[in-house]
Order: structure tokens, then sequence, then C-alpha cells
């Protein structure tokens, strides 16, 4: 590894970071050190304040993001922990088409009196940059879950630090390969591990990264006390997963860029969203509810599951969900598309959509 590895392009840092010391009979990946205590005398201590296997993971998602980043023990535990930053009464503005659990969790933390919330629309730059004046901390997802909506987050950044809040992305969708928010002027960064990171449907983990040292320590000490860290298998696992993140969330976009394509105009759907770049692609059943419950049961290599951001390429009807915004439309489906031959996956579609466009 060279001293300074800021100078290192994305699959680069992917392959080569966070690994033992090049010496002889070192291994080229760090093992899964299972391990709750250490022998007293040194830093580590205790289980719950580190772990070198998380710190293979955190090492690589750092340098991809560009700052520090720590693992915790899922997408939720990493957004609840950011939320716990914020003083009592604290005003949170966040988009009204956020993940349903961070919307679940914000109602929650508000009824209790906890925090105020004001949801926005993202799109709408003018109206958040006034929506943001009194905020403690703005949060952002860009692409949005699963309207797809893209925010302007330097823009609003700079509002929302003139207003003395703290600046949140959540970057599961975009991914480090797309989007570096650190870069656009976030103060931290937010990810569901869980989905494209780790990528391949089998671990449940989360992170957040910061380029901001009193931060990093604000976080690291809240996490060593709510606990919420990461198993260390599956950190291990995520590890492994950023080794190959640019080739699959390369191949992930090419086949959605070309499943959009070809999906447009297909007289099952009133609609087909995508932002351009990324692996999820929204689209809504001209025919509703129905045909889109039908959809998610006729195809055969895509799976009926949620979440995302695996090989496999999956599709649901968010609205089945009941925290999902009123909003979205019944009839949308999220499609993850995954990395399979795009001709494999077009077919599939293409054969479960033809009896639903009459
Ligand atoms: C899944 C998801 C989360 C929550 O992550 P978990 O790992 O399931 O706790 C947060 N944000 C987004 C955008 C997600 O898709």
């Amino acid at each position: 590894m060279p001293e300074d590895s800021r100078d290192l392009r994305p699959a680069t840092l992917a392959v080569t970071t966070g690994r033992p010391p090049h010496e002889p009979d070192q291994p080229l990946n760090h093992p899964l050190m299972m391990a709750s205590t250490y022998v007293a005398g040194g830093d580590r201590e205790y289980g719950r304040y580190g772990n070198p296997t998380w710190s293979a993971f955190e090492d690589t998602l750092g340098a991809l993001e560009g700052g520090r980043a720590l693992a915790f023990s899922t997408g939720m535990a990493a957004t609840t922990t950011v939320l716990d930053l914020v003083g009592h009464d604290a005003l949170v503005v966040a988009p009204a088409h956020s993940y349903t659990g961070t919307l679940l969790e914000l109602a929650d933390l508000e009824s209790r009196g906890r925090i105020r919330t004001k949801l926005v629309d993202i799109t709408d730059t003018e109206a958040v940059v006034a929506a943001v004046e009194d905020a403690a901390l703005v949060w952002f997802e860009s692409p949005t879950n699963p309207a797809l909506e893209l925010a302007d987050i330097a823009a609003i950044s700079e509002a929302a630090h003139a207003a003395g809040a703290y600046v949140v992305v959540d970057n599961t969708f975009a991914t480090p390969i797309n989007q570096r928010p650190l870069t656009m002027g976030a103060d931290i960064v937010v990810h569901s591990a869980t989905k494209y990171l780790a990528g391949h449907s089998d671990a449940l983990l989360g992170a957040v990264v910061t380029a901001n040292d009193e931060l990093y320590a604000v976080l690291k000490g809240r996490r060593d006390l709510l606990g919420a860290v990461p198993g260390t298998l599956e950190a291990w696992l995520a590890a492994r997963g950023l080794r190959t993140l640019h080739l699959r969330v390369e191949r992930a976009q090419q086949n959605a860029a070309e499943l959009v394509r070809r999906l447009g105009g297909h007289p099952a759907l009133s609609e087909v969203r995508y932002p351009g770049f990324g692996a999820i692609v929204s689209i809504v059943l001209t025919k509703g509810e129905l045909s889109a419950d039908l959809l998610c049961r006729t195809t055969e290599l895509w799976v009926h599951a949620t979440s995302l951001g695996g090989v496999e390429s999956t599709l649901e009807r968010r609205r089945r969900w009941k925290a999902e915004p009123r909003t979205i439309p019944e009839g949308l489906v999220r499609l993850s598309v995954g990395v399979e031959d795009v001709e494999d996956l077009w077919a599939d579609l293409e054969q479960a959509l033809a009896p639903l466009g009459d």
C-alpha cells in the first residue's frame, strides 16, 4: 500500500485497501478474528471497542468514500446512532420519500418528543433550503428509495452549514462508485452495507463515514456505548464484498440502463423511473396493484423479495409495506437489477409483463 492512498482510483482502492502488510507469511486477507476480549495492556481491550476484522471493512470503505468509516450491526443501527447526535427537541429535515425504516425511526423519535421533523420534497431545492434554516441535522437520500428522486446535495449542504446543521447522506443506493457525498459538502455518509457494499444478500451490516475527526470520535463513542457493533463474520463478508464493488455496480447499472431502454413505452407500464445511474429501477404498472402483484409472482429468474443490491435481481411492490408513503403509487414495483446476463433478465421480465399490457 502506498503511504498516501488518495491518488488511487476507486477500483484499486476497493481491491488493495484494508489488507495485512506485504510481509513474508502474512495472509493476503485479514483472518476472521472471533474475539470478545483481548489480553490487557494494548489498545483493543474489549470486543465492543474494536476488532481487526471490522477494521479491514472500515479501512476499505473509508478509502472509497474519502473519510474514516465505522461499521455497525445494521444500516438502521448506523442511522439511529447518527440521529442520536442532535440535542433534545432539535429539528431534523429529511426527504418525504426516505427509506421506510428511516421514516419510522423519525416518526418514533418525534412521537416521544425527542426531536422535531420536517419532511420535504428533496427535489425542490428552494423549499429545502428554506426548510433547513432552523435545522440541527439535514438527512439526504439521493436517489430516494423507491421514488428515485435526486437532490442538489451541494446547494442544500451549503445552506444547512450556514444554519449550523450537520449534513448526512444515506449513500446506500448510489454507492461510492457513483457518488462521494463527503466531497459534495456532507459531514457524514450512512450506508446499509447489507445492500451493495456486501452485495450477496447474505449479511446485515451498516456503516457511517466522516472526514471530520471530532465527529468520528463522537460517533465511535456512541457506538461503544449503544453497543450497535457489527458481527465479525458479517464484517468479514462485507470486506470481501467490497473487493468487487466496482465490478458489480458497473455491470448491474449497464444491465439497468439497457432494461430501462427496452421497458420504455411498454403497454403494461405507465412510468419507468431511473435516475441515470445505479441499478435500481422503479416501474409503475398501468393497471395498478393487482397487476404489480401478478408481475412479482410470475417472474422466474427475478426473485420476489425485499432488499436490494445483491448480485441477483429482485423485485417487489413497495406499497405492500404499510409504512411506505401514500405518495408512492400502489402499482410501483422496485427492480433491483443484478449482474446476470441482461438478455435472460429481459426475457423473464418480458414474459411476465406480456399478459399485463392488454
Ligand atoms: C435497507 C436500507 C436501510 C436500512 O439498512 P439495514 O441494513 O436493513 O438496517 C437504510 N437506507 C436505505 C436506503 C436502505 O435501502
